[in-house]
């Protein structure tokens, strides 16, 4: 189905041969617009339907202990049989993290992505163990042409971004183009063996685009005013004034920039370690692809580390964002069974703190200073540039395109309105600028564009291998990290008119002074008359008993303590001898 085609007269995207303008085009944003993360956007014709990307998003701190958050799938299975295809622009999480999760129940979809993508995709379907079948997994290059469905024709176009292998989407329907950019941004000095497309999106341009939805997260930053090359001269400095072992931290996706690191150390005489599952990982597949060219003999294992002179050691780590299992969190804390920090050292971090990890991330570059290193970081040394648009860019792309219709997309609600007054302040009437929200249902025809419905979305959220609904999981969470618990178990043993009841009670942060013994027995008491009383009156009942004992604590501690602890009753039946 995908066509490589080598002259630029055939790159054009056909018109769809299945032509039906009665029916205006449904675009519905299932995550990504309000938010950074869970990026994941379905595109649908009366008859037919494709997905833009499949996200996750890291929660934050409210969301004690989840591990990530879901785009809501109900809308789509709803309409199970109308999926064609599921495209992807670029291999980050925030755009592929939701695959294995969609994989388990659409399996029989094709997933058309780069082939940097495909490698990280494959190996998150492996993770979780799901068999897949190669043929689903359909590599991609730039100025692909995919003939998706009847209605629907993409294109791959190349732009530059902070993952290799980035592309926007031109989806071509029947109610004209959608182009949807991706993330991206312009650099003309990036060592991306792509380069920005320019051509074929003017070309997109003169010939007409319907709808433009475009990357909003750097809008509110007026010019671009580093490229990579900047950030590449900057560590190399960095590196060579290092007096001893150099550390570098950076988003292991960011495979150019760790390619870049390795290369500018091996040409100073050093070795390179790689820590961090990913960050190992990605390397691999980076070689695997081309996007890093390193000779084994440069790389150092954990073993054969500890016999090479420091001082000739540079070491690329995950951990940028504070993780707290992170090779660097725990090599800042000493804690590290290898790495322990000398004086001697140069720390440097390439990447930008994202929102919300400022604190632990502060306290890395703390606990390291503290032990006498050099710490390098964004902020005081240009070490690190966005992978997204400035303001000036993305006019750009704006003027490049000239779409009759305009929807921001990818950033927080400050990002997607500043965008829109932008493209507004450029001279597109309001009525064409669509500020849509995830769940909002927008029917793009072909003199409208208007948000026509609104779709109820829940945040799905995933802790371990679990799936489910974060919110009641968070106030039970909540619950016991503010008030504690108290869990109560009864033994009951019924032996014609006897009833014996064995109480035992623990209870885990919460706090009740130095009284535990003896409050301990009043719970038990409170256990054994609400048993006892109920089954002799009304027999054995578990449900009921486990519902009576948890009010009749609940109530004890409320009004003796003022707190809510979170009460867990488990009554169980004696077998008798
Ligand atoms: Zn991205
Ligand atoms: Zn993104």
């Amino acid at each position: 189905m995908i066509q490589e085609n080598k002259t630029q007269k055939e790159k054009r995207p056909r018109k769809p041969a299945y032509k039906n303008r009665e029916f205006p085009i449904k675009i519905i944003p299932l995550g990504g617009l309000g938010e950074i993360g869970k990026n994941m956007m379905v595109i649908e014709s009366q008859k037919e339907m494709v997905i833009i990307d499949c996200g996750i998003m890291f929660p934050d701190e409210e969301f004690l202990g989840i591990d990530l958050i879901l785009p809501d799938f109900s809308y789509i299975r709803a309409k199970k049989e109308k999926l064609k295809a599921i495209l992807i622009t670029h291999g980050h999480e925030d755009h592929i993290g939701g695959i294995p999760f969609l994989y388990k129940e659409f399996s029989h979809v094709p997933i058309y992505a780069p082939k940097l993508a495909i490698e990280l995709i494959k190996g998150k379907l492996n993770e979780h163990r799901i068999v897949y079948e190669q043929d689903n997994l359909r590599v991609i290059g730039s100025r692909s042409l995919v003939k998706v469905s009847k209605d629907f024709e993409a294109e791959f176009i190349s732009v530059n971004h902070s993952i290799p292998d980035s592309f926007s989407i031109a989806l071509s329907t029947p109610q004209g183009v959608i182009l949807h950019t991706g993330d991206f941004k312009i650099d003309n000095e990036g060592n991306d063996q792509h380069i920005f497309d320019f051509f074929r999106f003017s070309a997109l341009g003169e010939k007409g685009v319907q709808l433009l939805m475009s990357d909003s997260t750097n809008v509110e930053r007026r010019f671009m005013d580093m490229t990579e090359k900047d950030v590449s001269e900057n560590l190399k400095k960095l590196i060579k004034d290092a007096p001893g072992r150099v550390i570098v931290a950076t988003f292991a996706s960011n495979i150019l920039r760790v390619g870049e690191v390795a290369k500018l150390g091996i040409e100073m005489g050093k070795k390179v370690a790689l820590f961090g599952r990913n960050m190992e990982g990605n390397f691999e597949i980076a070689k695997k692809l081309g996007y890093i060219n390193v000779d084994d003999a440069n790389i150092l294992n954990s073993k054969n580390l500890k016999s090479y002179p420091e001082d000739k050691q540079l070491l690329i780590t995950t951990g940028s964002q504070g993780e707290p299992m992170s090779a660097l969190s725990l090599i800042s804390q000493g804690l590290h069974k290898s790495i322990k920090i000398r004086p001697e050292d140069t720390v440097i971090l390439s990447a930008s703190v994202i929102p919300g990890n400022e604190k632990v991330v502060s306290k890395i570059i703390n606990n390291i200073v503290l032990q006498g290193a050099e710490v390098y970081y964004q902020g005081i040394k240009q070490i690190h540039v966005s992978g997204h648009a400035t303001r000036d860019q993305l006019q750009f792309m704006l003027r490049m395109i000239k779409p009759k219709f305009f929807m921001p997309v990818h950033g927080e609600p400050r990002h997607l309105m500043h965008h829109s007054d932008m493209v507004m302040k450029l001279g597109w009437p309001d009525k064409n600028v669509i500020l849509a929200r995830n769940g909002n249902v927008i029917e793009l025809s072909q003199d409208k564009a208007e948000i026509v419905d609104n779709i109820l979305l829940n945040s799905v959220f995933v802790d371990g291998t679990m799936v489910g609904d974060v919110n009641k999981l968070i106030r039970e969470r909540k619950t016991m990290s503010e008030d504690g618990v108290i869990i109560a178990i009864a033994g009951v043993r019924v032996l014609g008119d006897e009833i014996e009841c064995i109480p035992d009670v623990i209870s885990k942060g919460f706090f009740i002074g130095n009284d535990l013994k003896s409050i301990q027995e009043e719970v038990k008491g409170i256990i054994s008359r609400v048993v006892i009383e109920y089954i002799h009156n009304k027999g054995l009942d578990y449900n009921a008993l486990n519902n009576l004992v948890k009010k009749g604590i609940e109530r004890y501690v409320q009004s003796k303590f003022h707190q809510n602890p979170m009460v867990i009753t488990r009554i169980v039946e004696i077998e008798s001898q």
